[in-house]
C-alpha cells in the first residue's frame, strides 16, 4: 500500500457502485459515495406501501451468470425464490429459480457500502483532475457549483446517459457513454386487499405487459396478511408510446389491466407508478472504463454483460484494476 491511503470517489450507489466500494474497502481504502437519490439501490430500489414496501426496480436476480449466482450465495440475506409461474394466456410454466434479497432488494447494495460515507441526495454535477499541493487529484462539485472535496480517484456508476457529463475530462469516455440508448419502462407497484392464488410470476406475449410479479409472495417480505403486493412492469413497446402520459393515467391504465388479467375487482389501498428513463441498456462490453494519469472511471451494466450481473461483473473488474494500480 502507498503511504498515504487512497481516497475514492464513487458517484452512483446502485449495484455497481456499491460492488465496487465493497471491494476498495476491503482492500483498505478510504470511500466516499455520492447519490442523488435519498436511499441506496439506483435501479434496484423500493417503495414505500403503506405498512410495507415494495421492489420498485429489478424484482429479483436471474441466475444464468454463475459466478454472480455463486457471489449471491454468499450474501447473508440472499434468498432463493421458484415463483409459481404462468403465461398471460394462463398455461403453466416451469418455476424459474432466482434469488431476492431480504427483506427488500435495495438492502444488498445498503450491506456492501458498509465502511465507505455515503453522502445522499447530493447529484454530482463536475468532475475534474487537479494539481494541489504538487499531486494529481481529482475534484467533484454538486450541480450547483459547490465543491465536494479532492479525491485520488473518481469513479462514475451511473447509467450511461447520466454518465456522460460527468466523463467530459476524458472525451473518449464521454463518447461512449453518449452513444448507449436505454430502454424506457413504466413500473407500478400497488397494494390490495385482493386475494389470489394463481400465480407469483405472469410472463409472456401481452399488449401492455412485461411481467406482473406477486411481491407479497417472495420469502421475507414483511406487511399485512390481508393485502397482496403486485409489482406490474410494462413492456418497453408500451412504455415508449406512452412516456409522456402522466403518471397517475398510466397506473389506472397498468391497474386495470392487471385487474382484468387475474380477474378480480380489488380495493387499491397503496401504489406508487414509476417511469424508469434508463430502465435496461445494451452494454458495450469493455468491462469498465480507466485513465489513470486522470484517475477517472466508469463502471455499470452499460459496460459489461447485461443488467445486474453486468453490473456486478463491471464492478469487479474495476476493483481488480484500482487495487492493482492505486494500492
Ligand atoms: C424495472 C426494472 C426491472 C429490471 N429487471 C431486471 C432483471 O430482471 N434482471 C436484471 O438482471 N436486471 C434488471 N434490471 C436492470 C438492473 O436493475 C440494472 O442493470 C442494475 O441495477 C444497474 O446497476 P448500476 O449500479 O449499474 O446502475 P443504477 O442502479 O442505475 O445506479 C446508478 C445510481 O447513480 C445515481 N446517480 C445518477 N446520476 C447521478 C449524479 N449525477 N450524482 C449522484 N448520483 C447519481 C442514481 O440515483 C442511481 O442510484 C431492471 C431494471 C429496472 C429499472
Amino acid at each position: 500500500m502507498k503511504e498515504k491511503t487512497p481516497h475514492i470517489a464513487i458517484i452512483g450507489a446502485g449495484l455497481a457502485g456499491s460492488v465496487l466500494s465493497n471491494r476498495l474497502t476491503e482492500a483498505g481504502f478510504l470511500v466516499s459515495i455520492y447519490d442523488k437519490s435519498r436511499g441506496t439501490g439506483g435501479r434496484l430500489s423500493s417503495a414505500r406501501l403503506n405498512d410495507t414496501s415494495a421492489d420498485l426496480g429489478a424484482p429479483f436476480f436471474d441466475i444464468a451468470d454463475p459466478e454472480f449466482q455463486t457471489w449471491l450465495a454468499t450474501q447473508p440475506t440472499a434468498r432463493l425464490w421458484q415463483p409459481k409461474h404462468i403465461s398471460f394466456s394462463n398455461k403453466a410454466l416451469t418455476k424459474p429459480s432466482v434469488y431476492v434479497i431480504e427483506p427488500r432488494q435495495s438492502a444488498l447494495t445498503r450491506a456492501l457500502m458498509e465502511g465507505s460515507s455515503f453522502i445522499s441526495q447530493c447529484r454530482v454535477g463536475y468532475i475534474w483532475p487537479e494539481k494541489k499541493d504538487g499531486e494529481e487529484q481529482i475534484i467533484l462539485r454538486d450541480e450547483q457549483g459547490k465543491g465536494l472535496g479532492s479525491f485520488d480517484a473518481a469513479i462514475v456508476a451511473t447509467p450511461a446517459p447520466q454518465a456522460a457529463p460527468l466523463l467530459e475530462a476524458v472525451p473518449r469516455f464521454a463518447k461512449r457513454a453518449s452513444e448507449i440508448e436505454p430502454t424506457i419502462n413504466w413500473v407500478a407497484v400497488l397494494q390490495t386487499n385482493a386475494h389470489t392464488s394463481t400465480a407469483e410470476l405472469i410472463t409472456g406475449e401481452h399488449p401492455v405487459f412485461s411481467r406482473c410479479i406477486k411481491d407479497s409472495a417472495k420469502p421475507g417480505r414483511s406487511g399485512s396478511d390481508r393485502s397482496e403486493v403486485w409489482f406490474i412492469e410494462a413492456n418497453t413497446s408500451w412504455s415508449t408510446a406512452n412516456k409522456d402520459r402522466d403518471s397517475e393515467a398510466v397506473f389506472d391504465c397498468l391497474k386495470s389491466s392487471l385487474f382484468d388479467l387475474l380477474n378480480i375487482d380489488a380495493e387499491v389501498i397503496s401504489y406508487r407508478c414509476h417511469r424508469w428513463l434508463y430502465s435496461r441498456n445494451a452494454s458495450i462490453d469493455e468491462g469498465f472504463l480507466w485513465d489513470a494519469a486522470q484517475r477517472l472511471g466508469a463502471a455499470g451494466d452499460w459496460l459489461q454483460g447485461e443488467g445486474s450481473s453486468g453490473a456486478w461483473r463491471s464492478a469487479n473488474l474495476l476493483a481488480d484494476q484500482l487495487i492493482k494500480d492505486l494500492q
